[in-house]
């Protein structure tokens, strides 16, 4: 860390907001065990937190240990036939249950993935109640595949629509956005809050990748979805969220923000391959904090997907970095002055050849 990067941290922790940006995590989420070869691996945690540490953002947040989800706040998504169905198939230690060729359950996944819809319950109400400027929850199994009375795509439970549902319920909240950057399709998300006003659901995701939603991918009132081509990368990545997000967020004038945070998008992701860069993931979360002004900050961003740990620990930091406030990471400091000489460079060229 440099020295100016290392008095501003210093100077916040002196004179900064008083509640800090909450760690939301639990020793549960490493005993979800999906299998060796399962690329959703519990060292997505172990490592983000390394980088987190590395880059001193750590110590910027408070730490804070999930609760478990109440069986009346999974209600509000997911029918109670459901849940019996998983705790009915919940295999003996040292075993797995396959739900389908992605899903898979260990003898402890159900209980993480109580804690994990937990987290993002204790994550609203720390916001909320302002004992949060905002939250992450690094919570594994991961949740925004997972459809009312479906499992899918590594997940069992949706644990940013638990936490939407909870807002609503106990703070009477109106106007909640949801806003989905992993790689794949928030498909289950997007079945749960489909055409619910209450809502703003913002989805992007890659063509041809999981749930390949192409064929039915007819968008509802309350949804903008962006389908982005294979090898995007940042410059049209960002173009197309300043026309088509920001504007959206902006007039919706959400109460509180959810994200659904997935860093599979990112160049070196072993499932995305829409070349983005970290500084994109912190360019994102300060574009939306800004455009989402009327919810004051409240910002709960979830842990969704992100696979290869180097990039995934890499992006999550830079998209932490933002949230808890400490200004603009290095990184991206470096890529946005190569993105914008490029600019400059592309700009003469064609005036050249005009
Ligand atoms: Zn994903």
């Amino acid at each position: 860390m440099n020295i100016v990067k290392h008095i501003r941290t210093k100077l916040r922790r002196l004179f900064g907001r008083k509640a800090k940006t909450a760690w939301i995590s639990h020793p549960l989420f490493l005993l979800h065990e999906p299998g060796t070869s399962h690329p959703e691996s519990p060292q997505r945690i172990a490592a983000i937190e390394a980088e987190l540490e590395k880059q001193g953002i750590l110590s910027a947040m408070q730490a804070v240990q999930a609760p478990e989800v109440a069986d009346k706040q999974l209600a509000l998504v997911h029918p109670r036939k459901y849940l019996r169905f998983l705790e009915s198939v919940q295999p003996p230690a040292g075993k797995i249950y396959r739900l389908d060729d992605d899903t898979v359950m260990s003898h402890e996944s159900l209980h993480a993935a109580r804690y994990a819809a937990g987290s993002v319950v204790k994550a609203v109400e720390m916001v909320m109640k302002g004992e949060a400027f905002n939250a992450f929850c690094a919570a594994r199994p991961p949740g925004h595949h997972a459809q009312t009375d479906k499992a899918g795509g590594f997940c069992l439970i949706n644990n940013t629509a638990v936490g939407a549902m909870h807002a609503i319920a106990n703070f009477r909240l109106q106007r909640i956005a949801i806003i989905d950057f992993d790689v794949h399709h928030g498909n289950g998300t997007a079945e749960i809050f489909k055409n619910d006003s209450r809502i703003l659901f913002l989805n992007s995701f890659g063509q041809g990748l999981y749930p390949f939603p192409e064929a039915g991918c007819e968008a509802a009132a309350n949804s903008v979805n962006i389908a982005f081509a294979p090898n995007t990368g940042s410059r049209v990545f960002r173009t197309r969220i300043r026309e088509q997000w920001l504007p959206r967020l902006q007039a919706f004038k959400p109460e509180l923000v959810l994200l659904s945070a997935g860093f599979d998008a990112h160049k070196q992701d072993e499932t995305g391959r829409l070349n983005l860069h970290e500084a994109d993931f912190a360019w994102l979360t300060h574009k939306i904090i800004q455009s989402a002004e009327s919810a004051k900050g409240r910002v709960v961003s979830v842990l969704e997907g992100g696979y290869t740990l180097e990039s995934l620990a890499a992006s999550a930091a830079a998209h932490l970095y933002v949230l808890a406030g400490l200004g603009k990471p290095e990184c991206a400091v470096k890529y946005d002055r190569h993105l914008k000489r490029g600019s400059k460079e592309k700009k003469q060229k064609h005036g050249e050849t005009k």
